[in-house]
């Protein structure tokens, strides 16, 4: 019931889809729980994933890239909600770091990281928050001081995906430290430039196969020429991909429930307890009934934006709606489903158990809850009403 026709994907993606399928089933779902084990994925399945066109779809053939678009990516980001895995971290970089290279970087700096993420060569990260700033960015501490032809990068960031792995991150830096927003710039670092540390690989509840850390730098010499756009524009840049960011959220949110649901269906079907299935007792369907009407309507939404995406229309404001809506409905979901499934539901070789850890950071990262509805309040009441 819930995997009806969309017409929001092309016959072209609907056939990537089934390679993307294959793929995530024979290269990365079968090494989940080694790879969770383990903290962190291994760098040639990046090789693999940009040789098979995983890796950022929508980068044009000119930049390395399989010249596909938004409708190819979201195909990506739900064949791995759909395999309940964790990692690897593609979604930072193919959805933020090389949308942030095509969006704002100059010719010349697209011909210089796009092809190596492309073909999965060069792993990328994107690096604001920090042990004292994340929903509040403008506070960051880290600071970029021209120095000739070159910035000196100083500070530290924290839970930065890819941060492990990664040869090159985007960071965000203030190049003038008594301004708030308008002192931040972007910075494309290269990891193996001195004074670039790696700190911890984080552990965390969930998520756990892809690796989260610190960085730290000291005076690291960054040349100018790496600076993303103008000076004291990073913060703009930074919001203005950030409906694209929210929507996959949403994307991933919204596939993962109706994943969740199949799982449920099959468990209350197989289990019996009191002479009956699981799924004869009224508060088993009622439950899933009421889950499913939430899945249909999370879907409905997404759809739509991930259309308006595509046609270059998406609303800011909407795509917090869709991420505030989706993962508060993928933490519920997956809360109500796992009680379906007993002790078993608290295993963590359960997929239902990954998935119930890995659900809780969308409520937290790429904008808490609360600043998404913060945003949503404004323009009610600034904005011209709805
Ligand atoms: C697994 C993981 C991966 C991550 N990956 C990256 C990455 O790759 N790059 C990166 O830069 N960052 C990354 N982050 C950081 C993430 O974006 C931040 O954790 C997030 O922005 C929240 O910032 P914070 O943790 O500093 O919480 P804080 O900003 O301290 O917020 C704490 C809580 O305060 C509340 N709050 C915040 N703002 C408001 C408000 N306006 N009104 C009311 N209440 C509010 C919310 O409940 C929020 O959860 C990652 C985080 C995690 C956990």
């Amino acid at each position: 019931m819930l995997d009806r026709p969309r017409a929001v994907f092309r016959e072209d993606h609907e056939m990537f889809r089934q390679s993307v399928r294959r793929f995530v089933e024979a290269e990365l779902a079968p090494h989940q729980l080694a790879w969770e084990d383990a903290g962190i994925v291994p760098r040639e399945v990046w090789r693999t994933a940009g040789g098979a066109g995983l890796l950022c779809c929508d980068v044009p053939a000119e930049w390395g890239g399989p010249g596909g678009d938004f409708g190819h990516n979201a195909v990506v980001v739900e064949e791995l909600a759909r395999a309940g895995l964790s990692g690897p971290g593609f979604v930072i970089h193919s959805d933020m770091v090389a949308t942030y290279l095509v969006r704002f970087g100059n010719e010349a700096q697209r011909r210089r990281w796009l092809p190596g993420m492309c073909e999965g060569s060069s792993i990328a990260a994107i690096a604001m928050t920090e042990p004292d700033a994340g929903s509040d960015l403008q506070g960051m501490r880290t600071t970029a001081l021209r120095d000739g032809d070159h910035y000196v990068l100083s500070g530290a960031k924290t839970f930065i995906s890819n941060g492990q792995n990664c040869d090159i991150a985007i960071i965000a830096a203030k190049t003038d430290p008594k301004a708030r927003g308008h002192g931040i710039s972007l910075l494309v670092v290269e990891a193996d430039l001195p004074g670039f540390r790696r700190g911890r690989n984080l552990r965390k509840i969930g998520n756990r196969a892809q690796d989260t850390s610190e960085l730290f730098f000291d005076e690291v010499r960054v040349p100018v020429a790496n600076r993303l756009g103008d000076e004291g524009q990073g913060f703009a840049m930074l919001m203005t991909n950030l409906a694209r960011e929210r929507l996959v959220q949403a994307i991933r949110a919204a596939t993962t429930v109706e994943t969740v649901i199949g799982w449920t269906v099959s468990q209350a079907s197989e289990r019996r307890m009191f002479g009956k299935r699981l799924a004869d007792f009224q508060n088993t369907r009622f439950v899933l009934a009421e889950v499913a009407a939430k899945a249909v309507a999370a879907r409905s939404m997404v759809d739509h934006f991930i259309a308006l995406q595509l046609e270059g229309r998406l609303d800011p404001v909407e795509a917090a709606m869709a991420k505030l809506f989706c993962t508060d409905l993928q933490c519920e979901a997956l809360d109500r489903c796992l009680q379906m499934f007993g002790g078993s539901g608290y295993m963590q070789e359960t997929p239902i158990a990954r998935a119930w850890t890995d659900a809780r950071v969308s409520r937290i990262a790429g904008g808490a809850a609360e600043v998404m509805k913060e945003i949503i309040g404004r323009r009610l009441f600034e904005g011209g009403g709805t």
